[in-house]
């Protein structure tokens, strides 16, 4: 089912959390609110599930108005990063909890539980309880307790944040799997940006109680809108230089040659940089390459700072006169105090809003 936020806002006293986000979620659609900590990601979360009431604004699942449902009505299921499983029951006690307080037969109960514990892998686990079991699995049996009423919507907060890095990784494939066949639209919170690029259909990055910007994982991470979102995503961070909007038209810059660079339409892509505003011009790590020897084919020369092999890439730290910069790049011989020439992919240059 569509989810549709129109205008909402809460705040709790004096304080506003969220100042008026606005987002239609499509049916079936993998959609990750990401930001730092405190920027409203859980609120408006528990906003749509019927936990919060907005102060303003109005929440609409499946076209419906919802803004002032109960819960228990509006066909949706979360899993937090705390599981909330029940230790005294077993798992299979557990997973069929939601199917028995609403009253759903045993036999009933039983070929739905061990449907969706096969999914998860955990068929062979449903006679322990939650302490006999690992916390990936824990994990698992959250997600299948949370599924097994089949809801149309599911709303998940930081659901991987308890487990290891390598656990993560291979939850986070699960989930964006399962839920995927299972066509279920799905609000998921994070502040792991590569939990958000590699799950998302779209992202909405926070700041401030505000969705500031919404794109696929592929255009947040090339089309930047603010500096904000250009460091909040891909890592090493973006180079971001301060530029100046010049009387014609074009912009000015500490490195000019960057300025000469950039692309005529990098001007008027984003929609919230136009010229005149404090803006930067950005680039990609990956999008500067080194040259070695052949500095006239470079764009402009740097002393390397520090390199970072990395195994499959290289971080090099470049300085240019004040100026530093990262460049990702494959195997490279290069040395820290060595003056190499950088080459700039010009098409990759952006024009990014202050
Ligand atoms: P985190 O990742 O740390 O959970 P978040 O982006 O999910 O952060 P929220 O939990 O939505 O942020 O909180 C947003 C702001 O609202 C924070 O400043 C928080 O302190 C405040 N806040 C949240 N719930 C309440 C409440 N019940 N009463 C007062 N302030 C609250």
């Amino acid at each position: 089912m569509s989810v549709q936020i129109k205008n909402v806002e809460k705040s709790f006293g004096a304080l506003k959390v969220v100042k008026g986000v606005s987002v239609d979620i499509a049916d079936g659609e993998f959609f990750v609110m990401l930001g730092p900590s405190g920027c409203g990601k859980t609120t408006t979360l528990r906003m749509v599930a019927g936990l919060e009431l907005p102060t303003a604004g109005e929440i609409r699942i499946g076209g419906r108005d919802v803004t002032y449902e109960e819960p228990r009505h509006r066909d949706i299921a979360m899993a937090f990063q705390d599981y909330g499983l029940y230790p005294h029951l077993s798992l299979r006690g557990n997973i069929e909890f939601p199917l028995k307080v609403r009253g759903v037969p045993e036999a009933e109960r039983r070929t739905k539980v061990e449907s969706v514990a096969q999914k998860m892998g955990i068929s062979h686990l449903l006679d322990r309880k939650p302490g006999q079991i690992s916390g990936g699995q824990r994990q698992r049996v959250a997600l299948a307790r949370a599924l097994v009423r089949n809801p149309r919507v599911f709303l998940m907060d930081e659901p991987l944040s308890a487990l290891d890095a390598k656990l993560r990784a291979t939850m986070r494939t699960e989930i964006k799997k399962l839920v995927t066949e299972l066509k279920i639209t799905t609000i998921y919170v994070t502040h792991d940006q590569i939990e958000a690029m590699s799950m998302a259909d779209r992202i909405a990055v926070m700041k401030d109680g505000d969705m500031v910007q919404i794109a696929s994982p592929l255009e947040m991470y090339e089309r930047p809108q603010t500096k904000f979102v250009a460091e909040f995503i891909g890592s090493p961070a973006m180079n971001l230089l301060p530029a100046r909007a010049r009387p014609d038209g074009r912009m000015a810059c500490d490195l000019p040659v960057l300025a000469e660079l950039l692309p005529d339409a990098e001007l008027t892509a984003n929609p919230v940089a136009p010229a005149k505003m404090a803006a930067y011009i950005g680039i990609r790590p990956e999008h500067l390459s080194l040259v070695e020897g052949g500095e006239g084919q470079a764009d402009f020369e740097a002393v390397v700072d520090l390199v970072e092999p990395l195994g499959q890439t290289t971080n090099v730290y470049l300085n240019v006169g004040d100026i530093r910069m990262i460049a990702v790049v494959d195997r490279t011989r290069v040395q820290a105090g060595q003056r190499v020439g950088v080459k700039v992919r010009r098409e990759a240059l952006r024009l990014v809003a202050a």
